[in-house]
């Protein structure tokens, strides 16, 4: 029979995400509840005033075609942010708006990353990142365990930098950081970073840095934007989306800040091969997101926080679901070893599913984390609570009756 598709990686790739969500789909169908602790969804509405520039910018008629970088007046408003916010000092021609963080990742690649190039991926990584590199032809990605260790400071940030050399080959092209990070929650310190920037610096290493949840920040954690270190501007192309701070998810809209060189390469790939631009109104209710009032994005930021607190008050003293204390972000990635006793992840969150608590299986988010789990706080309080009761009573009275 004719080939149907074409000989492309990317079309054999399977989805952890989807196929979780099917099944607890199928079981909500038969009539039973189920707990959703598996999509990094926010759950709140876009605060109103962001809705309202959205509609008056469309009714004044900003409905054509846009320039595909991006208005002006929005990457004149990101400079400004950038500046203020991440120490990171550029033109409005560095900044270009983009379909979401996803869309941003995906011209990174695109631009930085040639056939036999790979990338070092920091692990766990969020799921679509093997996807987006996939996608660009020939580039290979690698993962090289981080955030758990760091995050629990069991490793220093020389001896992480050692590990990073170690890992290094000659077609590394470049390293994946995502602070704070999905799944684990961790928030990189500023030394933990130079860490890695010491070793792009020395070994001429781009970093692609992944800021998604910079403003998702607990116990008065502090995020630190990589590019802003000594030396680092010009090697880091960094990552941002409207979505997670500003519940924007169905926006679509994020934007990526890289240095001048790249100029040529990025504006090119944004007329010609993607979207041809962000909707010129949601440009500019993008824009009244970061300048307006941030009191509703606070509002959102505390949630989640008190969330993570009900999460780990539910599960405290579980030795079968050992949760590292996010600090960022809106996930868990509990140690679930125990509750495993040697059984695949999927046959975990197959047995989850069944009393009504969906999660994602930790080799979503790299080869080494069969003995993890991922759980998302983006989801009611009341259901938090009510998931860690249940993984309580049934959980634990299975590791009890095996004991
Ligand atoms: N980076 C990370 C780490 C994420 O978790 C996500 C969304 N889940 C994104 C980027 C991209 O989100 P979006 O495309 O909605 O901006």
């Amino acid at each position: 029979m004719r080939r149907l598709t074409a000989d492309r990686p990317i079309l054999s790739m399977t989805s952890e995400l989807g196929r979780v969500m099917a099944a607890a789909r199928a079981r909500e169908q038969a009539g039973e509840r189920v707990i959703h602790l598996e999509r990094g969804e926010p759950d709140f509405d876009t605060p109103a005033h962001i809705t309202e520039a959205l509609a008056t910018a469309a009714r004044a008629g900003e409905t054509h075609y846009p320039d595909a970088r991006g208005t002006l007046s929005l990457r004149q408003a990101l400079v400004e942010k950038l500046g203020r916010e991440n120490g990171i000092h550029c033109e409005p021609d560095d900044v270009v708006v983009t379909s979401g963080g996803t869309h941003a990742l995906f011209i990174a690649f695109q631009v930085l990353l040639s056939p036999g190039d790979e990338l070092l991926v920091l692990s766990p990584h969020w799921m679509a990142v093997p996807k987006l590199v996939a996608l660009a032809h020939g580039a290979r990605y690698r993962t090289l365990p981080a955030y758990l260790d760091l995050h629990q400071e069991q490793l220093t940030p020389a001896a992480f930098a050692d590990r990073l050399r170690a890992a290094l080959r000659p077609e590394t092209r470049g390293v994946y950081v995502n602070t704070p990070n999905n799944p684990t929650g961790a928030v990189l310190t500023r030394a933990q970073l130079e860490a890695i920037a010491q070793v792009a610096r020395e070994r001429d290493l781009w970093v692609v840095s992944d800021e998604a949840y910079e403003h998702l920040l607990f116990d008065g954690a502090a995020h630190v934007s990589i590019a802003s270190l000594p030396g680092m501007a010009e090697r880091t192309v960094s990552v941002y989306t409207f979505s997670k701070t500003y519940a924007m998810t169905g926006w679509r809209v994020g934007y990526m800040v890289s240095p001048p060189e790249l100029r040529p390469s990025v504006g090119p790939l944004l007329n010609f091969y993607t979207t041809h631009g962000v909707f010129p109104s949601v440009q500019s209710a993008a824009r009244a997101a970061i300048t307006g009032s941030q009191q509703e994005a606070e509002a959102m930021r505390r949630e989640y926080q008190q969330r993570r607190d009900l999460l780990l008050a539910g599960l405290a003293g579980q030795s079968a679901i050992r949760v590292p204390v996010p600090r960022g972000a809106f996930y868990a990635f509990p140690d679930v070893s125990a509750a495993l006793a040697g059984r695949d992840i999927w046959e975990l969150v197959d047995e989850w599913l069944s009393f009504g608590v969906a999660v994602l299986p930790g080799t979503a988010f790299g080869p080494e984390y069969g003995t993890r789990v991922r759980m998302s706080l983006a989801t009611r309080r009341e259901d938090v609570v009510e998931g860690a009761r249940r993984l309580r009573d049934h959980v634990s009275a299975r590791v009890a009756a095996r004991a």
